[in-house]
């Protein structure tokens, strides 16, 4: 069907990051590491948190944080392929419209990204939970509303554990702009204790309003339990 004309249109064949055999799957993945990802259940993931962020209402997670998705979501966040955000949020989306569709939840209002420390955003030069959401809020149809700034933190928080974090995080955001909506969530590209969301969800102003925190991938208990 294809002559030789059309055979020089075709675009260079990819390699997969996850096992760097010749990619002809979805997202920039192989089809055989796309259907073998370690995907979440459709459930609230804040379940598994000894201590789940008091002003949240429900965590969503497509994937759980190990190999191989911790080497693609490297890939993503460090080594500038940003191309792969848009198959990350297909799986979010998917995901989301699988968990509201049965808890019978109402979709969010809003989407709004977890901010980054300036000092790293201008180091890097994006930030993955935008570019994340804002593929996520075309694929759902959501308006993004990009509100608040990472104010910069004075140690590393990784090696930390919940308690520790959460207060190393006192007073990380801050956000200027009233917001009137009443069902939000927060996107991000990461859950791991919860500590950053609840954080970031404190300096969205003390109204009673319904946050949801939206993850591509959730880490796995124990680190995620570590209190
Ligand atoms: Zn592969």
């Amino acid at each position: 069907m294809f002559g030789n004309g059309c055979k020089k249109l075709l675009p260079l064949k990819i390699r997969c990051p996850l096992c760097e055999q010749t990619a002809h799957g979805v997202g920039g993945l192989c089809a055989d590491c796309w259907h073998d990802l370690p995907r979440c259940s459709p459930q609230n993931m804040f379940r598994h948190l000894k201590l789940p962020p008091q002003g949240l209402r429900y965590a969503c997670s497509a994937l759980w944080f190990q190999p191989p998705v911790t080497r693609w979501l490297y890939a993503f966040k460090f080594h500038g392929d940003f191309h792969y955000a848009k198959a990350l949020a297909t799986l979010l989306a998917a995901q989301v419209i699988a968990v509201y569709r049965a808890e019978k939840l109402q979709l969010p209002e809003v989407l709004i990204p977890v901010p980054m420390a300036a000092s790293r955003l201008r180091e890097r030069g994006y930030n993955q939970a935008t570019l994340i959401a804002q593929e996520v809020a075309t694929l759902l149809g959501i308006p993004l509303l990009s509100v608040g700034r990472h104010q910069g933190l004075r140690t590393s928080i990784h090696a930390l554990n919940a308690a520790d974090r959460k207060k190393a995080l006192e007073g990380a955001f801050a956000c200027n702009h009233a917001i009137s909506h009443q069902r939000v969530a927060l996107v991000d590209d990461v859950l791991t204790t919860g500590a950053t969301v609840d954080a970031f969800a404190q300096c969205l102003g003390k109204r009673r309003r319904i946050i949801d925190c939206w993850t591509v991938a959730f880490t796995p208990p124990p680190l995620a339990s570590l209190a």
